[in-house]
């Protein structure tokens, strides 16, 4: 099955049994969500799920890859037609993953949007040693995104949102040197939705965050999931400063949002290539989506050797890592501007 069907705006909660139905799914329905969010969302979904079919509820609280895979089995052994997950990342990604194992129909309901796996083919999971694994699976080819819910949850993961959304104009960056050195080729399909999805962010009208400001967000978020799919690799939103927040959460303590690091990573890379940044600071200051090291608690030392370490984290991306200097003492410097710029 490749439905596809996506929805965007306020209320689309209410189209969980429409879209089920829509998409001939019967039998049994696994919904799967973490118990906070079930408190606030769960009584409409799951009412909406017995209405054409038989509820059947995991409430999550881990998101390893052998617990992904427990679910997988669990809905192979019993039959599942389809599953319903609602949550942040960590709770979609699981149901992303174990959908793509088991082959089953997947409707994904988020209730935040701090980075752009909402639509992406990547599920990040984590493995026996905590440490985080991103691996690649599809698209969930169902999608509701209620605006009213995203509005109400906690703003500093709508802001890691927007700056997943900022790290494309460095991954499109890093691509473009990367093409320019015959070190990979550009898909100008998805390097086009990736720059527009940047695009439709950056020019926006909104000057806070508002509900149509959330519609804008979503929209590139989504944007960014399928760039993603149409490139067969997360190459159009994902290069040099992702490489850098992917260090971070392999030898930094301090764990933080991906979408700020990933605005972290944009602005220092940006000034160590010696491009301007003015534009991509004055827009994150713009919404309040603070990056300064010192609040993400980022020291320098950290900072330096993991952006020393950062081209380590995947060989065979190319980006401007490659060919920056990235002396201790050069690096010392730059985050000095940083703290005072940020
Ligand atoms: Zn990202």
């Amino acid at each position: 099955m490749k439905s596809n069907y996506l929805k965007i705006g306020c209320d689309v909660i209410k189209l969980v049994y429409k879209t089920l139905r829509t998409n001939n799914i019967c039998g049994k329905i696994l919904y799967v969500a973490d118990p906070v969010v079930d408190n606030l969302y769960g009584t409409a979904v799951r009412e909406q799920i017995q209405e054409i079919g038989i509820l059947k509820t995991e409430l999550v609280e881990y998101n390893t890859i052998s617990y992904a895979m427990s679910i997988a089995e669990r809905i192979i052994a019993t039959d599942v037609s389809c599953i319903v997950g609602m949550g942040g990342g960590r709770v979609l990604d699981v149901c992303k993953y174990a959908s793509y194992i088991s082959k089953t129909p997947y409707l994904s309901i988020p209730t935040t949007v701090a980075n752009d796996g909402i639509a992406s083919p990547i599920a990040v999971l984590k493995r026996q040693d905590n440490k985080p694994k991103s691996l690649g699976c599809a698209i969930a080819p169902m999608m509701l995104v209620d605006t009213n819910i995203i509005l109400k949850s906690p703003e500093i993961l709508i802001k890691a949102g927007i700056g997943d959304t900022i790290s494309n104009y460095m991954a499109l960056l890093d691509w473009e040197y990367a093409s320019l050195k015959g070190k990979d080729e550009i898909n100008g399909y998805a390097y086009l939705m990736s720059k527009n999805s940047i695009d439709a962010l950056m020019k926006t009208r909104y000057q806070k965050i508002c509900p149509d400001f959330i519609e804008v967000l979503v929209n590139s978020l989504v944007l960014s999931g399928i760039a993603m799919d149409f490139a067969g690799s997360s190459r159009p939103v994902s290069g040099s400063e992702h490489l850098f927040s992917h260090a971070l959460d392999y030898y930094s303590d301090k764990k933080n949002l991906h979408g700020l690091q990933v605005a972290l990573g944009t602005v220092s890379m940006l000034k160590l290539i010696g491009h301007s940044c003015d534009e991509v600071v004055e827009y994150l200051k713009k919404f309040e989506v603070d990056v300064n090291p010192k609040t993400l608690e980022i020291d320098e030392e950290t900072f330096v050797y993991c952006m020393q370490n950062s081209r380590q984290m995947r060989t065979n991306r190319y980006t401007y890592l490659d060919e920056t200097d990235l002396s201790t003492q050069r690096l010392k410097k730059i985050y000095k501007e940083l703290v005072e710029l940020l």
